[in-house]
């Protein structure tokens, strides 16, 4: 396993990264409504990530199709935006996507209701957006990566929710996806230890179903495959000396 630890100098670049990144999602958030489609959505998402002089990284990696994931209800990610299909009130939608910035990558995750949506998946937002919280107080110097996974795996089981196992968080820098792999389900091994500079986007994916998924027959939809809701939460993550800092946050 080859993880990088980023110098001061690219650590700055990445913050850059992850602002615009940040501020990207703050303005699909506010611009998404009920009727819109899911081609529209990424519209907003590839508008803006350019108005900021930076380059979409999910358009054409391993060939996906587009700047932004756009996940409906049970999928869980990787929807390909379609002009044919509609936020409709009452469903949750995920949407995930990064940037570069002067050769550096940043990448994040969140899920919205349109419109007006159950409490029951009003909760699982929330609550994947916890997980990941909870994850990261141990994102921190001397600690070990699956300290990160058993956080988030433990705050969503006490839910009965699934956690979603085939699909994992990452290192990030000069490539949108570098070592290590980051689980979101309770491991035995220790994973390795943390340093400063290191810089992980730590993804739960978390369903109110099974943690079993399947990939569609576009090579790239991931759907929970017993039909229930899924959520994602993610950020870009620095570890420092003392507490993460979220690159993808605008405090
Ligand atoms: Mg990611």
């Amino acid at each position: 396993m080859n993880v990088s630890v980023k110098t001061p100098r690219e650590i700055a670049l990445m913050r850059e990264a992850g602002k615009n990144l940040a501020l990207a999602h703050e303005y699909v958030e506010k611009n998404i409504s009920p009727g819109m489609s899911t081609m529209d959505v990424n519209e907003l998402a590839d508008d803006y990530i350019r108005s900021r002089g930076c380059v979409p990284n999910f358009l054409n990696y391993e060939g996906f199709p587009a700047t932004a994931c756009v996940s409906l209800n049970d999928e869980v990610v990787h929807g390909i935006p379609k002009s044919d299909r509609k936020l409709m009130e009452g469903d949750i939608v995920s949407i995930d996507m990064g940037l570069i910035y002067e050769g550096y990558h940043s990448d994040a995750a969140r899920t919205y209701g349109v419109g007006h949506i159950s409490r029951e998946a009003e909760l699982l937002i929330e609550r994947t957006r916890n997980s990941f919280f909870e994850g990261i107080r141990y994102a921190r110097a001397g600690r070990h990566l699956h300290d990160i996974s058993r956080a988030i795996a433990g705050y969503a089981s006490h839910y009965h929710y699934g956690v979603v196992r085939d699909l994992t968080g990452h290192g990030i820098g000069t490539h949108l996806h570098e070592d290590p792999p980051i689980p979101n389900n309770f491991k035995l091994t220790p994973g390795i230890k943390l340093l400063p500079g290191m810089t992980l986007a730590i993804e739960p994916m978390i369903t109110l179903g099974t943690w079993r998924v399947v990939w569609l027959d576009d090579d790239w939809t991931v759907v929970t495959a017993d039909g229930s809701l899924s959520a994602h939460y993610e950020n870009t993550v620095l570890i420092t000396d003392g507490e993460p800092e979220i690159l993808t946050l605008i405090n």
